[in-house]
This record gives structure tokens, C-alpha cells and sequence, in this order.
């Protein structure tokens, strides 16, 4: 799924669900690829669909897919896909799930497949090897090597799989600017700093899918002797991934609160009894003021509006940790209260070297790039092994 609108704006995926597959096509929203969709009953369908992680890049499309077709993801991406078509009021798209795990090998009819557990702010993400007829495909899946799985990078490019006909890999990072890559334990160090510095309330921007960055604030919280505010669509994503990760920060955890908003997440959370099991970790409007100094709130769209009619927007900070393009559609709101946000922000993608030394340490005879802005740059780095295809172009190996 494309995650911007022909006119930049955020995509939403909301406005495209009653497109056919035709029309998909015509908008260049997807390949025409035979028996995938729904639509396609008579034909023969895919043996099975790989995802590497739940980022709406990856799967986003889903609901148009015929339901039939085996679905292979971890666990914890299945939770995080099952939640967000949760809170979107889709229906579940999965008949047939295999739960993959990291470095164990399974077959799909002549493929025999391996997942390679990568570092990437998307959870419990893979990166895959598939082997068929004496060939050998890597695909890199999102990956980078300074979050906080960045051990797994290091142990990859010590131990790599071996005899690499193609690389297909990504390249989000390859234009990187200096700072792209700052370290997840760094980024928190910044935090730290700054919790301690402020007075008054510190809003922490983030995506709530991002667990290590979730996991940074905590830690920040905690180090600084702050709470952290959290909205219940933001508890709730964390609280399905417990049995997966038993150490991410969790509603019933020290220091941190649920502010309970009226947002049409937290209906759906409440009409279906979800939402009472966090009454205990509530945190009430009348302790804002008195407590203003020592929180860090996720300020929601509902945590937002709700703190803007209490007053509480004004004189606050705000710190930004995502992708600066995102910024735009924010930007109004806090332009209001004349508040420009502070950049603390890592990137989730492998910058120039950590590309290059991923690719050297797999050598393959040939490297695709995918998944990026620039693949010109490609040949710069990685020279004559570089072979450019455009979308839905096969190649033969
Ligand atoms: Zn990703
Ligand atoms: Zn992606």
C-alpha cells in the first residue's frame, strides 16, 4: 500500500476499499498479478503470501486478497495486524495463518523458505531466504542495524547465509543525511536530558506501532523520574504483544497512566469490555495541573483536543519522533499555541553503511533494489552487481 495519496496526504486506505481490481490496476495501486484477488475465483491462486512486518507498506492491501490464500507472518505482526483491522472495523482477512519464527525453515510446495529475524522499528520483522532449484534468493525485508534488536545485525553480518544468487534489498536509507542512524540507547540518552530540563508538560509524538521507540520513552520516563501518559489505543496495541515480549512497557507497569479519551478508538475498546481493564491505571484530568512538571503524554488526536479545551496546550513542549513528513498534517494545531516541535528522531532503516556492509557480507552475484526513493544510488555503492528492474517486471534467474 502506497503511504501517501496522489496529493501527498496520508493514504487512506478507507477511500480505495470499493475499487476492483481493475481499477486498482488503472490507479496504480497494485500488479495485476493472476489469482491474488478476490475477484479472481477461477483462477489459480498463489501458493502462499510472505510478510516480512506490519507496516502498512507491506500489507496494507490485504483486504483485497483472496482470503484463501496462506498467509506466513510472526506472531507478533499477526497481533499487530489483527489489532489494527480491529480498531478499523475490517473484517479479519486470515483463513489459513502459518506463525513463522526466526531460522526455522519451512516449505511451500518447491520453496523452502527461512526467516532471518531482522532489527527494524516495525515488530518482529523478517528478512527471508528462499531456495528452489539450486537457486538462492535473499530478501532483506525493512532492516537497519542501530535500533534495539541491533545485536541481531551484528550477529547477521558475522554468520550470513552463504552462496547468494540475488539480493533483493531494501533502500530507504541510501540517501540518508548524517544522523539517520543515531543509536536507539542514544536517542533515549537526548530524552533523558530533556525530561530533566523541562518544566511543564512534554508531549512525545511517536508512531504507537513502535515498540523500541515506545520502549526508549519508557526508559527516558523512568530515568528521569517522569510518567508517562499513554492513550488506550496506544495500551491496547502494547498489551496484545505482552505474551510475544514480556519486557515492553505495559498499562500495569510503573509510572505509567492511561489518560481514557472519547475518540472512536476508545468507543470501540469500550463497547466491546476491553477498556475497563485499564480503569486502574486511569489518570484523571484534575491531577494534570498539579502534576504537569513530572509527565510525558502521546498526545492522540483525542488526548489533544482534550488537553487543548482544559488549556493545557499552552507553554508545553513538544517532541517530535517520527519522519518529518508526517509533521504537515499536525502542524496547524500546534501552530495554534505557537509551538514548533523538537526533532528526536532515528531512523527505522539501515543507512549507506550498514547497506553496504549487510551486502558485503552476503555477496551476491547480483543485488535488486526495492523499496526506495533513489535506486540510482544503488549502482554507486554497489557497482556492476546492481540490476535495475522497474515494478512488476519479472526477471529470470
Ligand atoms: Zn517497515
Ligand atoms: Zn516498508
Amino acid at each position: 500500500m502506497p503511504l501517501v495519496d496522489e496529493d501527498g496526504q496520508s493514504f487512506k486506505l478507507g477511500n480505495y476499499l470499493d475499487l476492483s481490481k481493475a481499477e486498482l490496476v488503472e490507479k496504480k495501486l497494485a500488479k495485476a498479478i493472476s489469482g491474488l484477488y478476490k475477484e479472481d475465483i477461477e483462477l489459480k491462486q498463489p501458493d502462499a503470501i510472505l510478510i516480512s512486518h506490519s507496516h502498512p507498506d507491506h500489507y496494507g492491501l490485504m483486504p483485497f486478497v483472496k482470503s484463501q490464500i496462506p498467509l506466513y507472518l510472526s506472531e507478533g505482526c499477526l497481533e499487530l495486524i489483527k489489532a489494527t483491522y480491529y480498531f478499523r472495523g475490517l473484517d479479519p482477512i486470515f483463513k489459513t495463518v502459518e506463525i513463522i519464527e526466526n531460522k526455522k525453515s519451512f516449505s511451500i510446495g518447491d520453496f523452502k523458505i527461512t526467516p532471518y529475524m531482522v532489527d527494524h522499528s516495525g515488530f518482529d520483522a523478517y528478512a527471508f531466504l528462499i531456495e528452489a532449484e539450486g537457486k538462492r534468493v535473499f530478501y532483506s525485508g525493512d532492516f537497519r542495524g542501530h535500533g534495539k534488536k541491533s545485536s541481531l545485525f551484528d550477529r547477521f553480518i558475522a554468520d550470513p547465509p552463504g552462496d547468494i544468487d540475488y539480493l533483493i534489498m531494501e533502500g530507504t536509507g541510501i540517501d540518508g543525511k548524517p544522523g539517520y542512524c543515531e543509536k536507539e540507547e542514544e536517542l533515549r540518552d537526548r530524552l533523558v536530558t530533556i525530561f530533566k530540563e523541562k518544566r511543564g508538560l512534554v508531549f512525545f509524538a511517536c508512531s504507537s506501532q513502535n515498540i523500541d521507540r515506545i520502549s526508549s520513552l519508557y526508559s527516558a520516563c523512568r530515568r528521569s523520574g517522569r510518567i508517562l501518559v499513554l492513550d488506550p489505543y496506544t495500551v491496547h496495541l502494547l498489551d496484545v504483544l505482552r505474551k510475544r515480549a514480556p519486557s515492553i512497557p505495559q498499562f500495569d507497569f510503573k509510572d505509567i497512566r492511561v489518560f481514557f479519551t472519547s475518540d472512536s478508538n476508545t468507543r470501540r475498546l469500550a463497547d466491546d469490555k476491553i477498556l475497563y481493564k485499564y480503569k486502574d491505571s486511569k489518570f484523571p484530568y484534575d491531577e494534570i495541573e498539579e502534576k504537569k512538571d513530572s509527565l510525558v503524554v502521546k498526545p492522540s488526536y483525542g488526548i489533544r483536543n482534550a488537553f487543548a479545551k482544559k488549556g493545557y496546550i499552552e507553554g508545553s513542549t513538544l517532541i517530535y519522533s517520527m519522519w518529518g513528513g508526517y509533521f504537515e498534517n499536525e502542524k496547524p494545531f500546534w501552530d495554534e499555541y505557537g509551538i514548533s516541535p523538537m526533532y528526536v528522531h532515528t531512523s527505522g532503516h539501515a543507512g549507506v553503511d550498514q547497506l553496504k556492509k549487510f551486502a558485503s557480507a552476503l555477496n551476491p552475484t547480483t543485488i535488486i533494489p526495492v523499496h526506495t526513493m533513489s535506486p540510482d544510488k544503488f549502482p554507486e555503492y554497489f557497482g556492476s552487481k546492481v540490476r535495475m528492474l522497474s515494478d512488476g517486471k519479472p526477471t529470470e534467474l
